[in-house]
């Protein structure tokens, strides 16, 4: 176990996408503090070595998969203490060519997941005034950038989100706050690297330097330092805040 032990031992936390990517990261970062972690998302692939989590599978744009899915990690874990909102998708177009479909499916899963799952534990957390939200949005939330209106749109929604709940909850013991990475190595940023390629005819290498170059400090940020900010935020009292990966810029 970590330093984080003495904070997060034994405490339900629910994270969304934690099969792979950010959302794994964060999950084995939560293992190693001895909380119980239950992970959700629609397949139910999991990394190797994984056995530690209880999964469970919802799209968690869907009212009544996420109700029955978090009433599942709740019979397996009890009642839910942290809850990590970071199921997400990215689709790129520009405007004129983002159709109704897409964005809908953007908002869905970005933002109105966000909401449903955070509604489906709050009552958990007001009964024993205490609860960790940490929503993983991105730098998207926070500035513009061309041809992502639908995910830019969601992100901007998942911070409001979360300084709207700040507000709601303060004084309650439950802090809200979130995550903004810039461009992260996951397959993620492999598809973002993939769609520039396709459409410009750059090669790979090019198109992740201009990545690169979009995030603060130059880099692409390893998922590591994405959850090493998140385990952060769950040991502290902060609420209402936006933290940006890398660089640890709060906003
Ligand atoms: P990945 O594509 O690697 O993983 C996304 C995760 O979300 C998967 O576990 C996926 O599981 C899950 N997911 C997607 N749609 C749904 C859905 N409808 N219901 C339930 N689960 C879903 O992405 P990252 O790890 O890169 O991204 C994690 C978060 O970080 C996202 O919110 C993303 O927007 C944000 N982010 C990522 C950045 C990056 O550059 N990588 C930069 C900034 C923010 P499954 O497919 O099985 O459902």
């Amino acid at each position: 176990m970590d330093r984080s032990s003495d904070v997060l031992a034994g405490k339900h936390a629910v994270v969304t996408g934690g099969a792979r990517g950010i959302g794994l990261a964060i999950a084995q970062h939560l293992v190693r503090s001895g909380a119980k972690v239950s992970v959700i998302s629609r397949s139910a692939l999991c990394a190797p070595g994984d056995a530690a989590f209880f999964r469970a599978r919802a799209d968690v744009s869907d009212e009544g998969d996420v109700a029955r899915a978090i009433a599942q990690c709740r019979d397996v874990n009890g009642p839910v203490a942290i809850l990590i909102n970071n199921s997400g998708i990215s689709e790129s177009a520009p405007l004129i060519r983002t159709g109704k479909t897409m964005w809908d499916r953007v908002i869905a899963t970005n933002l109105t997941g966000t909401f449903l799952c955070t509604r489906e534990v709050l009552g958990d957390m007001l009964a024993e005034r205490y609860g960790r939200i940490v929503n993983i949005a991105s730098i998207a939330g926070l500035y513009g950038a061309p041809y992502i209106a639908a995910y830019c749109a969601s992100k901007h929604g998942v911070v409001g989100l979360t300084r709207a709940l700040a507000a709601e909850t303060a004084g309650t013991g439950i802090t809200v706050n979130d995550v903004c990475p810039g461009y992260t190595e996951t397959d993620m940023m492999a598809q973002a690297i993939a769609s520039i390629v396709k459409h410009t005819g750059m090669p790979g290498d090019a198109a992740r330097q201009r990545l690169a170059q979009m995030n603060p400090e130059g880099r692409i940020a390893t998922v590591e330092e994405v959850a090493d900010v998140v385990m952060a935020l769950l040991t502290s009292d902060r609420t209402g805040e936006s933290i940006i990966v890398p660089g640890g810029m709060r906003v």
